[in-house]
C-alpha cells in the first residue's frame, strides 16, 4: 500500500514560488547555524519496523520558547524506509531538504550537510512555525516525490547542543563514508559524466557537471550519487552527459559537456574548463563549500571555506566571494568548489593542482589535513599542509609571502599562474 499525502499541514504558504526569497536583519527573528552554531542534516535508511510514518519529534527548546534574536543548535535526522529504498538514495533525499525547507514561505535555508543554516522570520514566527514543520513539510514532500522508493518517513528535530554534536559527529562518518565511494574512480574511468541543475531556481545559467574527480560544489553530490539520482528520476535535474570527444586534456574541456551546458544555460554558458579556475572555469552557485580565488603576487591560489567568518588575503570574505560570483556565471579567476574536491586529483590541475594552494583557514586545513599530505606526497611534496599559510599567518599576500619563502612552497617555483 502507497501513501498517498496531498496536504501539507503547516500553517503557512509552501511552495516554489517562495524559493528565492530571502530572510534579511529586519524580519529576522531566529536562526540556526551560520557559523552561529551548528546545523547539521542527516537522512539514513531505516528497516520497515523500525520507525513510524509520519512522526515528527521535537527534542529540545522550540521556536516559542525563544525570545527575538535568539539562536538554537539544531539537528533535521530524517530516517526513511521503503522495500525500493537503498542506502545509495540517502544523499540524494538529503540534498532535497535545501529547496524543501525554502519552499516555506518566511523560512530561508543556507548550505548543506553540517554547515546548513535556517533563518526563521518574524512574520513566519506571529503565524505559529515550529520546527515541528520542517518535518511535516519533509515527511509530505518526499513522499509526494519519491512515492516509488518511500513508504516511511520518520523526521527527528534536535535542538539541545549535545544530541546535536552527536548527530554531528555521526553525520561527519556518513558524510565521509559517501565522499570516498568515488576515491579510487578517475574521470578517464568514465565516459558519462552528470549534469545538476538543481540550483537553477536561484542561479539561472549555473550548470554543475559533476565526474568521478570533481563532485559537486556544494559538496553533497558526487558522480555516484547523481547516477543513481537519474536511476530514481530518469527526467530529473541530474542527466546523464556524454563527455563526447576531449577538446583540451589539460584544462578538462570536452565536446559533450559544452553541448549539454550550451542548452541547460539556455544560451548563458557557451563551455566551461573542468579542471582550471584562471580559464573559463565552471558556474558557481552560491551553495558552494569553498570558493577559490588567484593571488597572483605568491604565484599560487587560495580557497576559502563556508563556515570561515574571517579576512582572506584575496580582500574578499567567503560571503562577499559568494555574493558577487555566485549568482550562475563563470568567473575566470575564480571558482566554487567542495572540500572534498580540494584533494580530488583533477582539482585545478590545468593551473598547476593542489600544490598552487598557499593559503586556507587552518579549520579548513585541520580538517583535510591528512588528505591534503597524501594528495601533496603524491604530487612530489612532503608535508605540504603545513607549507599552506592560513590567517594564524597573515590575512594578505604581503604577510604570506616571506612564510611561503621559507618553508619552500612549491607554487612558488611554478610557471605564472597567469601567462
Ligand atoms: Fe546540484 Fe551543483 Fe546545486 Fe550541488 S551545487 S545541488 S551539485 S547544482
Ligand atoms: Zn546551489
Amino acid at each position: 500500500l502507497k501513501i498517498n499525502v496531498t496536504e501539507i499541514d503547516i500553517p503557512l504558504a509552501f511552495g516554489p514560488a517562495f524559493e528565492g526569497e530571502r530572510v534579511r536583519g529586519g524580519d529576522l527573528f531566529c536562526q540556526m547555524g551560520g557559523g552561529k552554531t551548528q546545523c547539521t542534516e542527516l537522512v539514513k535508511m531505516a528497516d520497515m519496523k523500525e520507525i513510524d510514518d509520519a512522526k515528527v519529534q521535537v527534542v529540545g527548546p522550540d521556536i516559542p520558547d525563544l525570545k527575538e534574536g535568539e539562536t538554537l543548535p539544531l539537528g533535521i535526522y530524517v530516517q526513511i524506509a521503503g522495500r525500493e529504498f537503498q542506502e545509495d538514495f540517502e544523499p540524494i533525499m538529503e540534498r532535497q531538504i535545501h529547496h524543501l525547507i525554502n519552499y516555506i514561505q518566511g523560512i530561508m535555508h543556507i548550505g548543506q550537510r553540517d554547515i546548513s543554516w535556517i533563518r526563521v522570520s518574524k512574520a513566519a514566527v506571529e503565524k505559529g512555525f515550529s520546527l515541528k514543520h520542517l518535518g511535516v513539510v519533509l515527511h509530505a514532500k518526499f513522499h509526494q516525490e519519491f512515492q516509488k522508493i518511500v513508504d516511511k518517513v520518520q523526521v527527528t528535530l534536535y535542538s539541545n547542543k549535545e544530541d546535536v554534536d552527536k548527530l554531528t559527529e555521526r553525520a561527519r562518518a556518513e558524510y565521509k563514508r559517501r565522499d570516498e565511494r568515488v576515491d579510487k574512480m578517475t574521470d578517464e574511468d568514465v565516459d558519462t559524466f552528470y549534469s545538476c541543475t538543481l540550483c537553477q531556481s536561484f542561479a539561472p545559467s549555473h550548470v554543475c557537471t559533476v565526474s568521478p574527480e570533481r563532485t559537486g560544489l556544494c559538496g553533497a553530490y558526487n558522480w555516484m550519487d547523481c547516477k543513481a539520482s537519474f536511476e530514481i528520476n530518469p527526467t530529473g535535474p541530474n542527466q546523464p552527459i556524454k563527455k563526447g570527444k576531449v577538446l583540451d586534456t589539460k584544462l578538462g574541456r570536452f565536446e559533450g559537456v559544452d553541448e549539454f551546458i550550451r542548452q541547460a544555460s539556455k544560451g548563458a554558458i557557451d563551455t566551461y574548463n573542468f579542471y582550471s579556475m584562471v580559464h573559463a572555469p565552471m558556474t558557481t552557485c552560491g551553495c558552494c563549500e569553498c570558493i577559490a580565488a588567484m593571488l597572483p603576487s605568491c604565484n599560487g591560489v587560495m580557497t576559502v571555506n563556508r563556515d570561515y567568518a574571517g579576512e582572506t588575503p584575496c580582500g574578499m570574505k567567503f560571503t562577499t566571494l559568494a555574493g558577487v560570483m555566485g549568482g550562475g556565471q563563470s568567473s575566470p579567476g575564480f571558482v566554487g568548489h567542495s572540500k572534498f574536491n580540494v584533494t580530488q586529483k583533477k582539482f585545478i590541475l590545468g593551473d598547476g593542482g593542489l600544490l598552487r594552494v598557499v593559503w586556507m583557514p587552518k579549520s579548513l586545513k585541520d580538517e583535510i589535513y591528512d588528505r591534503l599530505n597524501a594528495r601533496g606526497k603524491e604530487m612530489g611534496v612532503e608535508n605540504l599542509a603545513d607549507k599552506i599559510a592560513d590567517e594564524t599567518v597573515g590575512i594578505t599576500e604581503d604577510e604570506i609571502l616571506p612564510f611561503l619563502q621559507e618553508k619552500g612552497h612549491p607554487a612558488l617555483s611554478m610557471e605564472p599562474l597567469i601567462s
